[in-house]
């Protein structure tokens, strides 16, 4: 669904990401590991077009979107949940939410309680600003808000960053349920324990290039992961 082939991605003269291949098939949930600045927000934020690489190709359902712009991206299928969640503060939870089918055609409303089902929280808040929701319901928000774009692939940036452990657990089960009914999910967390519990595959990024590789069980399972990501 979703090939990266030998992405460089500089910041000026700092170079963030140095040639980085994988893959992402239909259905899986792959998560990418990796210690503070190892590059993981700059390939997503690649992915969905918003920094333009120095090297390297993105194919999504065999589409070159290397030079693509991020509403096309979007609009074809292709979602991001941005770290920090970024809702609109001022707008309630539906206008959020609205804000996300803002690229579909045609009529959504019957969306609105697809999310509400896996968010019932939103939907007891729904005319609230979102200003006012607790970082873990801001996260489900923005995910809901990403949902309502009807993604066949969901990118998700950091979803436990700042969240209590219940929250964490919580955001994790929905996006296997989410998985589960069908969408795809590239993940990226520095919590490696949860991300790779719930991945099929895994890769892990240090200093911008891509060290290790396998599945969610056996990367759990490496000394080196263990050693570096899941303390000892
Ligand atoms: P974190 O988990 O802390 O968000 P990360 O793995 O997502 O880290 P990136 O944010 O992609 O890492 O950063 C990768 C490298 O690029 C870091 O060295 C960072 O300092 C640098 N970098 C990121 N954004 C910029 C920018 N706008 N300008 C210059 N350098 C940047």
């Amino acid at each position: 669904m979703l090939k990266i082939d030998n992405l460089a991605v500089s910041y000026g003269m700092i170079q963030a990401v140095h040639g980085v291949s994988f893959a992402v098939k239909p259905g899986e949930i792959v998560s990418l590991i990796g210690a503070n600045g190892a590059g993981k927000t700059t390939i997503l934020r690649t992915i969905s077009g918003l920094i333009r690489p120095k090297q390297g190709q993105i194919l999504f359902e065999d589409q070159d979107i290397t030079k693509t712009a991020p509403q096309k991206i979007v609009a074809s299928g292709l979602s991001q949940v941005p770290e920090g969640r970024h809702v609109f503060p001022g707008l309630s939870v539906m206008e959020n939410l609205e804000m996300g089918a803002y690229l579909r055609k045609g009529e959504f409303k019957a969306d609105y309680e697809q999310v509400f089902q896996k968010f019932p929280v939103l939907k007891e808040r729904k005319n609230q600003d979102a200003a006012t929701l607790s970082g873990g319901e801001q996260q489900m928000l923005a995910m809901g808000r990403a949902l309502m774009s009807k993604p066949k692939l969901l990118l998700l940036d950091e979803p436990s960053m700042g969240l209590a452990p219940i929250f964490i657990k919580e955001i994790f089960s929905i996006i296997q349920e989410i998985n589960a009914q069908g969408t795809t999910v590239l993940l990226i967390e520095q919590n490696a324990k949860m991300a790779l519990s719930v991945a099929h595959r895994g890769y892990v990024l240090e200093t911008g290039k891509i060290v290790l590789s396998g599945t969610g069980a056996e990367l759990l399972d490496s000394e080196e992961v263990k050693k570096a990501y899941l303390g000892g």
